[in-house]
């Protein structure tokens, strides 16, 4: 905290980390509701902060709003099972139309992010997806499935995602605040437990 300048601690309403690592250049990330600043060893985090002030503040505002999101939105109650029978299906469909081959689909519980993949074709999507209306799933593994034509989060990726859901900034806010509502849904179920698991 003692490394914020003034103008920046007073909108500062999301939870940040400094890191450091021995990596060549400062990286901005944001896990979940929590702004990772990624810096060299030896750099000065203030300086960081100050470059990509208009970043922060983006993101800031991006989480701010989906807060507010979160507050009315509804889970979808759905089972495991046809969650799991749902992505499958929905993951074959997209592998097909994009010309992609498919390895495994899995399901497996994912602390920071909402799904993976990996170069020999197949996608991890987090469980939590459960609870998503049928339009926030198809996207996920949507995006999951671009990632094997293109790798980085790159315009041409964008472009493929815009061909299919154009309006994937509303949808990655909607991801946002259903993060947020499941994060709290989380730390109420562990509430009044001491020094359990997790
Ligand atoms: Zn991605």
């Amino acid at each position: 905290m003692r490394y914020m300048p003034e103008n920046i601690r007073g909108s500062f309403p999301i939870r940040y980390r400094i890191i450091r690592r021995s990596i060549k250049h400062p990286r901005l990330e944001l896990w979940g509701s929590e702004l990772r600043i990624i810096i060299p060893k030896n750099a000065n985090p203030l300086k960081v902060i100050r470059e990509n002030r208009s970043w922060i503040i983006r993101q800031i505002e991006f989480v701010r709003e989906a807060r507010r999101i979160a507050e009315k939105l509804e889970l979808v109650p759905r089972t495991r099972r046809k969650f799991k029978a749902l992505v499958e299906k929905i993951a074959q469909e997209y592998a097909k139309m994009l010309g992609i081959k498919l390895g495994k689909v899995r399901i497996r519980k994912m602390k920071t992010c909402w799904g993976s993949c990996s170069s020999s074709g197949n996608i991890t999507i987090n469980r939590d997806a459960q609870y998503l209306p049928e339009n926030l799933i198809r996207y996920l593994v949507y995006h999951e499935l671009c990632h094997l034509i293109r790798w980085s989060h790159d315009r041409e990726f964008h472009k493929l995602i815009a061909e299919r859901f154009p309006d994937y900034r509303d949808l990655d806010l909607q991801l946002q605040a259903y993060w947020i509502k499941l994060s709290e849904k989380a730390s109420e179920n562990r509430g009044g437990v001491i020094g359990s698991a997790n």
